[in-house]
């Protein structure tokens, strides 16, 4: 339990855009209140996205009340609602965006709509203390190489087809692992891979400052139904050949910004090979390395109630007619009027 400040501004974010639906709760300071994820688990550990988004309808009111009780302040204290307006997927969404016009509406506070992609960055930079880095961008379904460069983040590269995370799932899926709350695919696999030794020839394809990942997920469960590699060998050589992908995009971005700093977020920030082949390349270029906290990795509230409070801070508000969800929000596409 936090203790109220009555002279704090605090804004509540809402996060919706796949399978975690989240609320977060933070000072305009930046302190963090509250973060509660709850994330939709199905049988098959896919996303269906209907029945994700039904999961955030059932769990809304529960997680919001838990967050105001993790948070010590109460509903009227809240100045401004927050919600990630894209990119996503549609219900899920929907889901949170109808969730946060009813709480902004009912508490008479503005509402801001937040880039999902954007909201990583940056509280991967409120967590780190990084300021202008390259930024690796990797999760469930986003892979990005973004740094900032005149008003906007620009991306120098991204994944031409699936993103690195659903790579990850998909081929532990086909290998009967299991999704379970604290222990996401990718946590899964990264154990197994930590026991490979063999590295096992699979696509490694970077295409200008591109890259794809299909080929390879197809290749290495085409090999896992042969049943002729050890699995831990199989993990192994899927990470080596995936994360050295998107290490060579970063360091090329790195190379031609001359950034002095790299910073990985997404949810397969967790991943320990990662960090250790990023953090190389930083050092190699003379550049800090930071990784974004467990915590504000995966998908959660309190990354969209800072991108909140620092795009409001620059006059940003979302009238209730504009707030309609956007799938296919580029990155690129959004003005970040708080950085120079
Ligand atoms: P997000 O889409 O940001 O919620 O992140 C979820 C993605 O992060 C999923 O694809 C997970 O499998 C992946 N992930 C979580 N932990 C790890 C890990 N330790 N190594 C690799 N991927 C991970
Ligand atoms: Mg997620």
């Amino acid at each position: 339990m936090q203790v109220h400040d009555s002279r704090q501004r605090y804004c509540l974010g809402i996060e919706a855009t796949a399978d975690d639906f989240s609320v977060g709760i933070l000072g305009f300071d930046g302190k963090v209140l509250a973060n509660i994820i709850d994330v939709f688990l199905s049988e098959t550990g896919g996303i269906h996205p209907r029945e994700a988004a039904r999961h955030h309808a059932e769990v809304a009111g529960t997680v919001v009340s838990r967050a105001f009780q993790q948070a010590g302040i109460t509903p009227k204290d809240v100045t401004i609602v927050a919600f990630s307006q894209g990119p996503g997927l549609g219900p899920c969404l929907r889901t949170g965006a109808t969730v946060a016009r009813a709480l902004a509406a009912y508490l008479s506070v503005p509402l801001v709509g937040v880039n999902h992609s954007v909201a990583h960055i940056e509280i991967g930079k409120l967590k780190t203390g990084a300021r202008d880095p390259v930024a690796l961008y990797v999760s469930g379904g986003n892979t990005i190489v973004a740094a900032f460069e005149c008003g906007r983040y620009r991306v120098f590269g991204e994944t031409l087809d699936i993103a690195l995370g659903n790579c990850l799932d998909v081929f532990a899926r086909e290998a009967g692992l299991r999704h379970r709350r604290g222990m996401p695919f990718g946590a899964a696999l990264e154990q197994l891979a930590a026991k490979g030794e063999k590295l096992i020839a699979l696509p490694y394809t970077v295409k200008g400052m591109d890259l794809s990942l299909s080929g390879l997920l197809t290749a290495a469960v085409t090999l896992l139904r042969k049943g002729e590699c050890k699995l831990e060998d199989l993990c192994y050589s899927l990470q080596e050949n995936a994360f050295s992908m998107v290490t060579e995009v970063t360091e090329r971005a790195l190379a031609h910004t001359e950034k002095k700093e790299v910073l990985l977020t997404g949810g397969v920030a967790a991943n320990k090979r990662l960090q250790t082949m990023l953090k190389a390349i930083a050092e190699e270029h003379d550049a800090r390395f930071s990784v974004v906290p467990r915590e504000f990795a995966t998908d959660n509230g309190a990354m969209i109630a800072w991108t909140g409070v620092l795009a409001y801070r620059h006059g940003v508000v979302t009238p209730v007619e504009e707030s309609f969800v956007k799938l296919r929000w580029r990155l690129d596409r959004v003005d970040v009027p708080w950085l120079k």
